[in-house]
């Protein structure tokens, strides 16, 4: 499925993230940066060690990466020249402002993304593995997000790409970017 929003193509697919062609890629990453399991163990296996070089000097510099804030890298061996790391919530029943803080990981690597004139950028199901947000309610957070970011912006960003890994999470998002192009306000 694929959508305009101003002058940007906003697509969904399933899919690995690693092998995507974009000029960024983000990953799930943990505040440590130092790998782990899931989309990113699987960025830093496809990517090689400059990836973890590269986080380990941020965190020494700055500290572990808090939760809705972003760092970029580079792509390492990736296709993608860069790797956009932001932190999401870990989900805790609603209580700890997760809603806001899924808007702003999806944000920051956008911010991210102008601010280094990309123009191409793809996202992971951030939260919905190991943080355990629920699946549709992140889906309509980060496509809201980024369509509405597209729509009020300046921004060099002129596509960007949902990688679902398995076809439930791939449901969701297409249900969910359906739901916000036929909102009156979309
Ligand atoms: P979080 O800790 O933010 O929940 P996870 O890595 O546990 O992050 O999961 C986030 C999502 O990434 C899940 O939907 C998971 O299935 C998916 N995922 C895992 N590997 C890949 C991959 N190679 N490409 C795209 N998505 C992936």
């Amino acid at each position: 499925m694929e959508v305009t929003v101003n002058r940007a193509r906003v697509s969904i697919v399933q899919g690995d993230i690693t092998k995507q062609t974009t000029d960024a890629i983000v990953n799930a990453a943990n505040p440590s940066l130092m790998g782990g399991c899931g989309v990113e163990g699987a960025i830093h296996r496809a990517g090689g060690p400059t990836i973890l070089e590269e986080c380990k000097k941020i965190v020494a510099r700055q500290g572990r990466l808090p939760t809705g804030k972003a760092v970029i890298t580079t792509g390492g061996k990736l296709q993608a020249r860069y790797v956009i790391h932001t932190v999401g919530p870990v989900w805790h029943a609603g209580s700890s402002n997760e809603a806001e803080l899924l808007r702003s990981a999806y944000y920051e690597c956008l911010k991210l993304a102008g601010e280094n004139k990309l123009a191409s950028i793809s996202f992971p199901s951030i939260s919905t593995g190991a943080y355990g947000y629920p699946l549709d309610e992140a889906a309509r957070i980060a496509v809201s997000t980024i369509v509405s970011f597209l729509k009020t912006q300046v921004t060099t960003i002129e596509e960007v790409v949902f990688v679902l890994f398995d076809s439930r999470t791939h449901q969701s998002y297409l249900s969910a970017l359906q739901e916000v192009m036929d909102s009156p306000q979309a």
